[in-house]
């Protein structure tokens, strides 16, 4: 195990910490909650450092394509500006966070953060070179946003802790995370302060 230095180029992207993705939301990560305490520590350790924090959000219209009444795979969620929509209330996000919406228009999906966003454009611009990834689901958003990432160029650290998968089969959750370790993201965990790269972590998969 090796502790992380943080320093210029990090940052924390947390992917998609919705209310409808949370218990009791439309479309539910089961004991998605469970990352929220993960992720407000993360947020707190970016920002002890001064570095930056963005979070991606499902910013649908009420026709969106991925929606079961337009023949999508999904329960209506995330509708813009909705109470689904909203960040978790328990999410701890700075004022200055980066908000990056995605999916916004009706004809198209999107699960990864980059796509459609400009976001890898404007990261590369602030001079960020690696990314802590966190949030919701594992098998989906953070999946394609981990897989995308890297294909962009970012170094990229996948916070387990902060992390859950829908499970739509099951086992999809380690199968989303031995793909993206097998693309070089390094799985990390939070402890006594410090990021923790650990190898061992991706090893019993
Ligand atoms: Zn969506």
């Amino acid at each position: 195990m090796s502790a992380i230095v943080l320093g210029k180029g990090d940052a924390l992207l947390i992917v998609d910490l919705q209310n409808d993705f949370l218990p009791g939301g439309s479309l539910a990560v089961p004991r998605g909650d469970l990352v929220v305490a993960p992720i407000n520590a993360l947020v707190a350790l970016y920002r002890e450092r001064g570095l930056p924090v963005y979070a991606s959000r499902d910013w649908h219209p009420l026709d969106h394509c991925s929606f079961s009444a337009q023949g999508g795979p999904w329960p209506p969620h995330c509708v813009a500006d909705s109470e689904g929509a909203l960040f978790s209330g328990a999410l701890q996000l700075p004022d200055d966070a980066i908000i990056v919406s995605k999916a916004t228009t009706a004809a198209e999906d999107a699960y990864s953060a980059f796509n459609g966003t400009g976001l890898a454009r404007s990261m590369l611009a602030e001079g960020i070179s690696r990314l802590t990834v966190c949030g919701l689901a594992t098998d989906y958003c953070v999946l394609n946003t981990v897989l995308d990432g890297i294909g962009a160029g970012f170094e990229v650290l996948l916070a387990l802790d902060g992390t859950r998968a829908v499970e739509v089969a099951p086992g999809d959750g380690d199968r989303a995370i031995a793909r993206m370790l097998a693309k070089g993201a390094v799985p990390v965990s939070l402890s006594g302060g410090h990021l923790i790269a650990d190898p061992k972590l991706g090893a019993r998969l």
